[in-house]
């Protein structure tokens, strides 16, 4: 089979490998659909982001639908052919995060293409895949293993949505309208938020955040003004969900963010400098979200009945064959939201 594996910065290739040995608790899966997610395009354009590096050659992806074709002699209720969508966590459920429901913070997380670890964990971009048998969520026969493939980008705004500890009723802002902050939106139309604002610098994002379900949509760069309204009597929003990592969008979001509001980050920021005062004064609880865990059996479940509907989200469809397009075209913001690879049969 063929999968495609990242060597350094700008240096993807498609390489042949070998289909790993099915485990008798295991599945062995033909990849439909693979979403490219921001950290592929790190690993892509810079060889990794902060201090994680590619060290050794790593296939990427982690975003990832498919059809079962063999099952291991102790699975149970999954059969050749049963379309799923793949989690690519894979906490070790035996250390002290995981034995308190905390998978994502799992010591020994193997978590699909991540150059964290050493060895790196390879990722799922591959014709076929191995996979252990409770990795896979069937399918609603309606649902395109395309759409499927976004349940892990949800999956990652349902655990921020958690993270929150509750938007029903509330006003609430997301900044940066990018594949998370567009599905996280659409997650918060399901959770009860009562308003929701969408701010970003590029109208195509926002016009997708208009699609998934936000109230109101304000592009920082044209508009800025418009924001002006939010930040009257200390502040109007009661949660903000910060997704573009960026500092000037923490300080927008500082600024119209309610006494005793949550600020949810979301985005992978770097190391950015803070107006603490501010957080101090207005007492704002600034609580971190990271990948997730339960979550993705809700993102499945919320796909497969049309709660959430993630087409807006897709901006294109790459064949396998021409994957190192696919990750230029990604990079380019004007143009791209969420960019799919799709794997050879993909339409069975
Ligand atoms: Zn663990």
């Amino acid at each position: 089979m063929r999968a495609l594996i990242c060597h350094a910065a700008q240096d993807l290739r498609l390489e042949t490998t070998e289909v790993p040995e099915l485990g008798e608790d295991q599945l062995l899966v033909r990849v439909a659909f693979g979403g490219i997610c921001g950290s592929d395009l790190h690993y892509f354009q810079h060889g990794g982001f902060g201090t994680v590096r590619i060290k050794h050659p790593m296939a990427l992806g982690h975003e990832v639908s498919g059809v079962v074709e063999a099952a291991g002699v102790q699975v149970r209720g999954i059969k050749p052919g049963q379309r799923i969508a793949i989690s690519p966590s894979r906490p070790c459920g035996n250390c002290r995060f995981c034995q308190s429901g905390m998978q994502n913070q799992c010591l020994g997380m193997r978590f699909y293409g991540s150059a964290m670890p050493f060895p790196h964990i390879q990722g799922a971009f591959s014709e076929k895949l191995v996979i252990d048998a409770s990795q896979a969520y069937p399918l609603a026969d309606h649902l395109s293993l395309s759409e499927a493939a976004l349940a892990e980008p949800l999956s990652v705004g349902l655990h921020a949505i958690q993270r929150a500890g509750g938007v029903l009723g509330k006003q609430v802002l997301v900044t940066g309208c990018g594949p998370i902050g567009s599905l996280l939106i659409g997650g918060l139309r399901r959770a009860g938020a009562a308003r929701i604002v969408a701010a970003d610098i590029a109208d195509l994002p926002l016009t997708c955040a208009r699609q998934m379900g936000a109230d109101e949509t304000i592009n920082l760069r044209t508009q800025s003004e418009a924001m002006d309204k939010y930040k009257a009597d200390k502040g109007q929003f009661d949660a903000v969900f910060e997704a573009s990592g960026s500092e000037p969008a923490l300080r927008v979001a500082l600024d119209v963010i309610a006494p005793r509001g949550t600020l949810i980050t979301v985005g992978l920021g770097g190391e950015i400098a803070l107006p603490m005062n501010q957080i101090v004064a207005k007492e704002v609880d600034l609580r971190g979200t990271f990948r997730f865990h339960a979550e993705f059996a809700t993102a499945v479940q919320f796909l497969n009945e049309g709660l959430v509907d993630g087409k807006p989200v897709i901006t294109a469809v790459v064949p396998f064959e021409r994957a190192v397009e696919a990750f230029t075209l990604a990079a380019d913001k004007s143009q791209s939201l969420k960019v799919q690879i799709a794997f050879a049969d993909a339409s069975a």
